[in-house]
């Protein structure tokens, strides 16, 4: 099962695809994450990286298309796997169908969630995430259980992204609208994709996606 989440940020896309990784027992590919440990790392892409990501902007494509094609070639992907964040412009759309069919691949399905963008910056300022195992929280709607405790692995470091603040939230919605948002045609040309209201609560959206298989 290859899967696609596709959305602006704060969308929940990584909230989605967690729930997907667990239910499929495929893994989630996320971009953003590549690029924070590699930044975290301080290997090339992550020099590369880091600035660009800080200002909201995109890594070039060829640097993505390359990290992508490596990480799918992985055996864990065997089964399938869950894009969260790649494609985000038409050439890296075009370049994954290419890779996928190289390999006698497709994506099995697009699956767009959409928001409200007025509620994107509220719900991306308040996010953070457990510095040890990367459970997901967020001021207003999920707190930890316990305060400062991590609900999966009882960790009590938590962290905030960087790009997470408003001027770099503005800064990616303008950079989602300019080169994302061209994509969705792309696959809905062809039937791929399928929308899914990502205002409802975490768990009435996972439903509704897993509604979809
Ligand atoms: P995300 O965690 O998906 O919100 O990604 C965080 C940041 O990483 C983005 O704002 C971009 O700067 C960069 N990034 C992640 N995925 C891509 C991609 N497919 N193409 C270009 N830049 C990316």
């Amino acid at each position: 099962m290859n899967l696609l989440l596709l959305g602006p940020p704060g969308a929940g896309k990584g909230t989605q695809a967690q729930r997907l990784m667990a239910r499929f027992d495929i893994p989630q590919l996320s971009t953003g994450e590549m690029l924070r440990s590699a930044v975290a790392d301080g290997t090339d892409l992550g020099k590369e990286a880091k600035a660009i990501m800080e200002a909201g902007k995109l890594v070039p494509d060829e640097l993505m298309i390359q990290l992508i094609s490596e990480r799918i070639g992985r055996g864990d992907c065997a089964k399938g796997f869950i894009l969260d964040g790649f494609p985000r412009t038409t050439l890296q759309a075009e370049a994954l169908d290419v890779m996928l069919n190289e390999r006698g691949l497709n994506l099995d399905k697009v699956i767009s969630i959409l928001v409200d963008e007025d509620a994107l910056i509220e719900r991306i300022a308040g996010r953070f995430s457990c510095a040890n195992c990367g459970a997901g929280y967020h001021d207003t709607f999920k707190l930890p259980k316990t305060k400062g405790k991590c609900d999966e692995c009882g960790a009590t470091k938590f962290e905030r992204r960087k790009d997470d603040n408003r001027e770099t939230v503005i800064a990616r919605l303008k950079t989602y609208h300019e080169q994302t948002l061209p994509i969705v045609p792309y696959y809905k040309a062809d039937g791929r994709l399928v929308e899914v209201d990502g205002m409802a609560g975490i768990d009435v959206v996972c439903d509704t996606i897993l509604d979809l298989f």
